[in-house]
Parts: C-alpha cells; sequence; structure tokens
C-alpha cells in the first residue's frame, strides 16, 4: 500500500526514477511472508513467491521498471477489465448493465452472490459477472477471445502477449465453480451459448504479460483510453470512467472498500500476483508479487 501513496505522490511530482523505483521495491521486498501463492489453480502454485516487480508509466508514456521485470505471469482477473471495454465496445454498456449490476462487493470474487435470488451477478469483476460478459462479446467459438487478446495487445503495443497453456488446461479441468456459475446462469436464460464461452473466460485469465505491460494498460485506463504512445484509436473518456468506476467499486472484492479508504485508486488484482493501478488523468502502475493475501 505504501509503495501505491508513494508512486501517487511521485506522479505529482514528476520525479520519477528508476533509483526511487527501485528503493520502494527494496523496502516492501520481505512483504510476500505475509502471503500464499494460490494454488486453487494447481498450475499457478508453481510461481515463486518471492517474485517481485515493479514498473510505472509515468504522464508522458515513458516506462520505468525494476525487479523481476522479464518474469512472465498470468493476468488472471485483471483480464475482466479487457472484457469489460470489448464487451462495451461492441453490444453497449445499456446491453452488458441490464444483465447485471454496478454493485460492489463484501464478497470473494468466485462467491455465487445473488444469483439464485435475482439472477443477476453483482458487478463484471467478480467471477459470475465476468464470465458473464465474455459470453456476451460477439463471436463462436474462440473469436470473442480472440478480441480480448488483440486488446491486450493493442493496449500494451507488445504483439508476443498469448495465453499459457497449461495455466489455461488447469483452470479448466479445476474451475467447477466457474462451471456451476456459468450453468446457473445458462439456466436463468442470461447465458445463450456453449462451454466455448466459459473456456473463453478461462482463456482469458490465462494471458500470459509482464508488470510493464499491467502498468500499461493501467496508464490507459487512466488517461481516457490513449495508449502510452499517444495512439487515440480508442480514445473514449466515458468508457475509461466506466472501467475506473468499476476497478475502485469491485476491483479487489471484498477489500475493494478497505482498500478505496487506504489507498483510493482504482485498481485491478488478479490471483496471479499482478494489480493493474490507474492514477486518473496520470500515471499507470503495474506490481508484481504471486504472494496474495486472503482476499486474492
Ligand atoms: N481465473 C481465476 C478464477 O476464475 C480468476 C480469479 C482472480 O484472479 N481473482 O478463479
Amino acid at each position: 500500500l505504501n509503495t501505491i501513496v508513494y508512486a501517487q505522490k511521485a506522479a505529482d511530482i514528476s520525479t520519477l526514477s528508476e533509483k526511487t523505483l527501485h528503493t520502494i521495491l527494496e523496502k516492501n521486498r520481505a512483504y510476500y511472508t505475509q502471503g500464499k501463492v494460490a494454488d486453487y489453480i494447481p498450475e499457478l502454485g508453481k510461481m515463486d513467491a518471492k517474485a517481485i516487480a515493479f514498473s510505472v508509466v509515468d504522464k508522458n508514456g515513458k516506462v520505468f521498471n525494476t525487479g523481476d521485470v522479464n518474469k512472465k505471469f498470468t493476468m488472471q482477473s485483471i483480464s475482466k477489465i479487457i472484457s469489460l471495454m470489448v464487451a462495451v465496445n461492441e453490444k453497449g454498456e445499456a446491453h452488458i448493465f441490464d444483465k447485471m449490476g454496478y454493485f460492489g462487493s463484501d464478497k470473494p470474487f468466485n462467491h455465487f452472490s445473488n444469483l439464485e435470488t435475482t439472477g443477476k451477478p453483482l458487478n463484471p469483476m467478480m467471477n459470475a459477472g465476468a464470465i458473464l460478459t465474455t459470453s456476451l462479446i460477439p463471436g463462436d467459438g474462440e473469436k470473442p477471445f480472440l478480441k480480448i487478446l488483440d486488446m491486450v495487445r493493442y493496449i500494451t503495443k507488445n504483439s508476443s502477449i498469448d495465453y499459457n497453456k497449461s495455466v489455461y488446461e488447469s483452470e479448466k479441468s479445476t474451475g467447477h465453480r466457474n462451471r456451476g456459475m456459468f450453468y446457473i446462469m445458462k439456466n436463468s436464460g442470461l447465458i445463450s451459448g456453449n462451454e466455448d464461452q466459459l473456456d473463453n473466460y478461462f482463456k482469458q485469465c490465462s494471458i500470459e504479460l509482464t508488470a510493464e505491460d499491467l502498468a500499461k494498460i493501467g496508464y490507459f485506463f487512466a488517461n481516457q483510453c490513449v495508449r502510452f504512445d499517444g495512439d487515440a484509436t480508442y480514445k473514449n473518456a466515458d468508457m475509461a470512467k466506466l472501467v475506473e468506476s468499476q476497478m475502485l467499486t469491485a476491483g479487489m472484492y471484498e477489500f475493494s472498500g478497505e482498500y478505496s479508504r487506504t489507498v483510493g485508486l482504482p485498481s485491478k488484482s488478479g490471483v496471479g500476483g499482478g494489480i493493474t493501478v490507474s492514477v486518473p488523468g496520470k500515471i499507470g502502475i503495474g506490481v508484481f508479487s504471486p504472494a496474495l493475501d486472503q482476499h486474492g
């Protein structure tokens, strides 16, 4: 938390340097001992708990990196902000949010929340809403996933990004809760397709990238969907506001309220150990540390 608050100040005084980042990282290095690598997806259990990386894209799109910056990890739930953007781009906000809420949450990411009562997921950040969001992206088979992957490649300007097949297989063969949510929503008519749509969700979670890529994603939503190099193909202030509002109210699941109070920046976590942070109108931050707290 100190790391991010410090970075927010740095964004104001624009004296960012790799040395500053390195100092912050070293101060925070020992915190991994307070966490645990996710192992409910067996492949994730193989992550190095001690790995740590920290990346910032400043207001001018300049990249600062420190730590294990070349280490790749899966973006997991961070992919949910990308799928939300793709779905809203194609179908419009009204269509997507007719089927789910804008609610914050006091429940873990994989909670069934009110699927049984009102039928609708609370928001597109928890698994249920994210699985539904991906199912609403037009296209057969793998196509919706490829649209998400293309958007990640565009935002990061990194065409080598792909998904990790072993993590995908691992999620697919053990994601019974997610499969349960998928079929409850199919039963209530919210989802109309077949299990390819659930596979697309597992694939998007398995997209592999680095802390630098996450910082570029943070920058993109912090700056009205303009890319770090100034490319404005997707410039859309309202889209950025929608995504940032979801990050702020539900991006850290049941910890979102406390996180808003202490850090106060739109952020999205993933159980692969990444967090993307947007400092609105300013910078993007990407952090990587796979040892998670109890909120994932
Ligand atoms: N793929 C993970 C899951 O569905 C994503 C969860 C997360 O990152 N919080 O369980």
